[in-house]
C-alpha cells in the first residue's frame, strides 16, 4: 500500500537521527579511547626517555668519580716517584746507611694501598733499590716497555700496559716509572712503581649497574685494565679493533647505544677518555636493565588502559545499541499513533497536519492544491447485509485501492472517519483533482465487491473535490466545507459519481458531477 511522503520523510528521519546518536556515542567513545590512549603512551614514552636520562647520568657520574680517583692517586704516587728521584740525586742521601736512605727515599709512600713495589733500577734494568726489602729483590726489567721507553729518552711519566711480573709473588700490575738522568745528562736507571690491578678492582666494586652493566678501565693502547664484573680472563684482553673502542679514540667523551657482537646485548656506553693519563673509563648499561621497572609500570598501566578503553568503547556501544532500540521503538510508536490501525492509511489527526502544511506551501509558493472527500456507497447496508468483519475487509480493500491510484510523492491518503477517506494533493489544480477523484471512483468501482444493497450491485464510491489557487480568498476550513458540500451533491445526483466545488466571488455557485456510468457531466 503506497504510504503518504509525510510518513516516509518521518521514518527516514528517524532513522537519520537513529544511526547517527549510535554512531555518534561510539565514534565519540572511541575517539575519547584514542585521546587516552595516546596520552598514557605519551607517558610512558616520557618516562622511558626519564629513565634513558637518568641512567645517563648516573653512568656519567660514576665515570667522573672513577675519573677523579685516579687522577689524584696517580698523582700521588708520581710525586713518590719524583721524590724518589730528587732523593737519589742529593749526595747526603746516598750517603746514607742502606735503611736510613730507603727511609728517606720512600718515606711512607711505599706502604701505600695497592702499591706492590717502589723499586729504583740502574741502567742495567737490575734492582738496586727496594722499598720492600733491604737486600734488593733480584730482577731485571731491561727488557720490559717501560724500561727500554725510558732508556730511550726521557718520557716523563710512563704508564705501562697491565702487566705480569714474578718478585715474590705473581703480580698483575700497572707500572708507572720515571727515568733516572744523571747529572751529565746520561741515563742512571728508572724509578719505578708497579701498582696492583686490585685498586681499579676495588674501584668499582659494590656498583650496582644491572645484570648486565659493566664498568670498564681500558687503555689507550686498546688493552683491558679492569672490568667489573671481574673475569681474570678479560684482564689485558686487546680490543683495539672492536666498533666501540674505535668509538672511545674518535670522541673522547660520550655516550652511544650498540650491540655488542660478543652477546648481542644493547646497551648505552657512557665513555671519558682521561686527559693526562692513557685511560678510559666506560660505563655500559644494558637497555634491558635499563628499562626493566619501566617495562613492568608500561605493561601494567598499557594493559590497564587498554582493558579500561576496549570496556568504554563496548559500553558505549551497548549505551548506543539500548538508544537506538528506544528512539526506534519511540518512533515506531510516533508512526502507528498517526497511523489508521484498520486501513494502514494516516489517522485523522496526520491528514490535519499535512493538510495544514500543504496549505502553507501552497500559499507561499503561489502554487494550486486540491483535495478529494471519498465516501463509500450504503456502507450502512453493507454492514448489515455482510456483517462488520467484511464491512471492515472491504473498508481496507478500497483504502488500499485509494492509496494505489495516488502516484506522486506529496500526494496523501487518510482515513477521516468511518466509511470516509480523505486525499491531499498539491500542486494539482481542479482538472487534475477530478481526474484523479475519477480514477479512485473507477477503481473501487472495479473492485466488483458485490454489495447487494446497492443500486450498483456492487461497492462503490462517491467523491467531492475542492480546489484552491492563489486567487481565491478560501481559507483551509472552507475547503474542507467545499469538499464536503461537492460530496453532498455527488450522492444527491445518485451516488457513485464524482463533484467539484467552484466558487465566484468567494460562493460556492456550483458543483458539477460525472456519471461515468452514462458518460454525462452533469450540472
Ligand atoms: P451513503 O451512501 O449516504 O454514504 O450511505 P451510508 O450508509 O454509507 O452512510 P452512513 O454515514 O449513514 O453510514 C456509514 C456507515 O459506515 C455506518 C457504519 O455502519 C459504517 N462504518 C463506519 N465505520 C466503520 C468501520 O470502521 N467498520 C465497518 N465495518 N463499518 C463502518
Ligand atoms: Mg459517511
Ligand atoms: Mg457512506
Amino acid at each position: 500500500m503506497k504510504t503518504n511522503e509525510w510518513f516516509i520523510r518521518q521514518r527516514d528521519r528517524f532513522k537519520c537521527k537513529e544511526s547517527t546518536a549510535l554512531h555518534g556515542i561510539v565514534y565519540g567513545a572511541a575517539l575519547i579511547s584514542l585521546v587516552m590512549v595516546g596520552l598514557c603512551a605519551l607517558v610512558l614514552y616520557q618516562s622511558r626517555q626519564d629513565a634513558l636520562e637518568r641512567t645517563r647520568e648516573t653512568s656519567r657520574n660514576v665515570a667522573l668519580i672513577a675519573e677523579r680517583d685516579i687522577v689524584r692517586n696517580f698523582e700521588l704516587y708520581d710525586l713518590s716517584l719524583q721524590a724518589v728521584i730528587e732523593g737519589l740525586a742529593q749526595p747526603e742521601v746516598m750517603a746514607l746507611p742502606d735503611h736510613l736512605r730507603r727511609d728517606v727515599l720512600f718515606d711512607r709512600a711505599a706502604t701505600a694501598k695497592y702499591l706492590e713495589a717502589l723499586l729504583v733500577l740502574d741502567e742495567t734494568g737490575d734492582i738496586v733499590v727496594d722499598s720492600v726489602s733491604e737486600v734488593p729483590r733480584k730482577a731485571n726489567f731491561a727488557d720490559s716497555a717501560f724500561f727500554k721507553a725510558q732508556r730511550a729518552g726521557d718520557a716523563g711519566l710512563y704508564i705501562s700496559d697491565p702487566l705480569r711480573f714474578t718478585l715474590e709473588h705473581d703480580m698483575q700490575s700497572i707500572v708507572l716509572s720515571r727515568r733516572i738522568t744523571r747529572a751529565d745528562g746520561t741515563f742512571g736507571g728508572v724509578a719505578m712503581i708497579a701498582i696492583s690491578l686490585d685498586y681499579f678492582r676495588n674501584l668499582f666494586a659494590g656498583l650496582s649497574l644491572g645484570e648486565r652493566g659493566s664498568a670498564s678501565v681500558i687503555g689507550q693502547s686498546g688493552l683491558m685494565v679492569m672490568r667489573q664484573p671481574y673475569d681474570v680472563r678479560i684482564i689485558g684482553r686487546d680490543i683495539k679493533t672492536a666498533s666501540t673502542f674505535k668509538r672511545f679514540i674518535a670522541e673522547k667523551e660520550g655516550d652511544f647505544s650498540d650491540t655488542a657482537s660478543i652477546d648481542n646485548v644493547r646497551r648505552l656506553y657512557t665513555f671519558k677518555t682521561l686527559p693526562h693519563l692513557p685511560f678510559i673509563i666506560m660505563v655500559a648499561m644494558a637497555e634491558t636493565d635499563i628499562y626493566a621497572t619501566w617495562r613492568r609500570r608500561a605493561l601494567t598501566i598499557g594493559s590497564l588502559m587498554a582493558t579500561f578503553g576496549l570496556a568504554f568503547v563496548g559500553l558505549s556501544a551497548v549505551l548506543g545499541t539500548q538508544l537506538r532500540r528506544r528512539m526506534r521503538a519511540e518512533s515506531e510508536l510516533q508512526l502507528l499513533a498517526r497511523t489508521d490501525g484498520l486501513t494502514g492509511l494516516n489517522n485523522r489527526r496526520t491528514f490535519g497536519e499535512v493538510l495544514d502544511l500543504e496549505w502553507r506551501r501552497a500559499r507561499r509558493a503561489r502554487s494550486v492544491f486540491s483535495l478529494l472527500f471519498v465516501d463509500i456507497d450504503r456502507f450502512k447496508a453493507y454492514n448489515d447485509t455482510y456483517g462488520h468483519q467484511a464491512g471492515d475487509k472491504a473498508l481496507a480493500a478500497v483504502a488500499k485501492c485509494i492509496g494505489e491510484s495516488i502516484r506522486r510523492p506529496g500526494d496523501t491518503a487518510a482515513r477521516y472517519g468511518g466509511e470516509e477517506f480523505v486525499v491531499v494533493l498539491p500542486n494539482t489544480p481542479a482538472a487534475g483533482a477530478s481526474f484523479i477523484a475519477e480514477k479512485i471512483r473507477v477503481a473501487i468501482s472495479d473492485l466488483s465487491l458485490a454489495h447487494a444493497g446497492s443500486e450498483f450491485g456492487r461497492v462503490t464510491a462517491s467523491i467531492g473535490t475542492a480546489s484552491w489557487d492563489p486567487e481565491s480568498a478560501m481559507d483551509v476550513s472552507d475547503m474542507l466545507k467545499d469538499a464536503d458540500r461537492a460530496l453532498y451533491r455527488a450522492k444527491a445526483m445518485g451516488r457513485n459519481m464524482v463533484a467539484f466545488a467552484s466558487r465566484c466571488a468567494g460562493e460556492v455557485i456550483s458543483a458539477e458531477c460525472t456519471d461515468i456510468e452514462q458518460g454525462l457531466l452533469v450540472r
